[in-house]
This record gives structure tokens, C-alpha cells and sequence, in this order.
């Protein structure tokens, strides 16, 4: 889709600081990190999130979290631990409708969910 910005980041039409891509998947630094190691993992193929059938008809879901555990291990992670997040809808604050997949680590996380 030529107005998605995650598949101008894929295609390489838009800059982002890539640190793995695969013919299925691309991964990058978010450009807001929230963690000392902030990466998204995102299929090149648009996918519009974690509802659309196209995330079910191949296997890219499980490709993006083999990306994501190959991404840690080369960040550093594989001892310390990482959190793997993939935000849905307005109350989980999606902010870019192109599936991706949060990893975060470099730190102690906290609580997986800010207590209300
Ligand atoms: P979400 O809230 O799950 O939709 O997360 C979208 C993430 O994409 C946010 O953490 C943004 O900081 C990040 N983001 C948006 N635009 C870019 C970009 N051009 N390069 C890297 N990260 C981006």
C-alpha cells in the first residue's frame, strides 16, 4: 500500500534504521523507543492487523516472532529477557494499521500493564 508508511519503510522507499529483513519480514527501530532496545518486527506484505485473514493464510505470524527471538539474541537479550507486544484497537493505543510486532528489552520492564 503506497500510503502505509510501514510498507514504505519495507519497500525501502521511507529511511528507518532496518536491523533485519527477510523476503517475509522487516525490522527496524521504533523512532520513539520505550526501552533501550525498541524494535518492530513487520511482514513486508501489507497486513492491516492481528484481525485480517491475511495474518492466517501463510505463516507469517510465526516468522515474525522467529525474527523477533533472532533479533534479541543479536541485541543481547537472550539472558536478560525481552517482552514481545503487539498492540490491537483504541484502548491498546494502535497508532499504525500495518500488523507489527513490538520488542522490548535493555531493561527491567515493569508490569506488563500500568495498574489502573
Ligand atoms: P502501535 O502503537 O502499536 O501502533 O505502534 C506503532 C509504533 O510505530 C510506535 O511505537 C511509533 O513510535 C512507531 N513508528 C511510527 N512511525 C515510525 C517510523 N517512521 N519509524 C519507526 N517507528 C515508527
Amino acid at each position: 500500500m503506497s500510503n502505509c508508511i510501514f510498507c514504505r519503510i519495507a519497500s525501502g522507499d521511507l529511511p528507518a534504521n532496518v536491523v533485519y529483513q527477510n523476503a517475509d519480514v522487516t525490522a527496524f527501530r521504533d523512532i520513539h523507543p520505550a526501552a533501550p532496545v525498541h524494535v518492530l518486527i513487520i511482514p513486508n506484505q501489507h497486513i492491516d492487523n492481528i484481525c485480517d485473514e491475511r495474518a492466517y493464510s501463510s505463516d507469517i505470524l510465526g516468522r515474525m516472532f522467529q525474527a523477533a527471538n533472532q533479533i534479541a539474541a543479536v541485541e543481547g537479550l537472550a539472558e536478560s529477557g525481552y517482552r514481545l507486544l503487539l498492540n490491537y484497537g483504541p484502548d491498546a493505543s494502535l497508532s499504525v494499521p500495518h500488523l507489527h510486532l513490538h520488542l522490548l528489552g535493555g531493561r527491567h520492564l515493569g508490569p506488563m500493564v500500568m495498574p489502573a
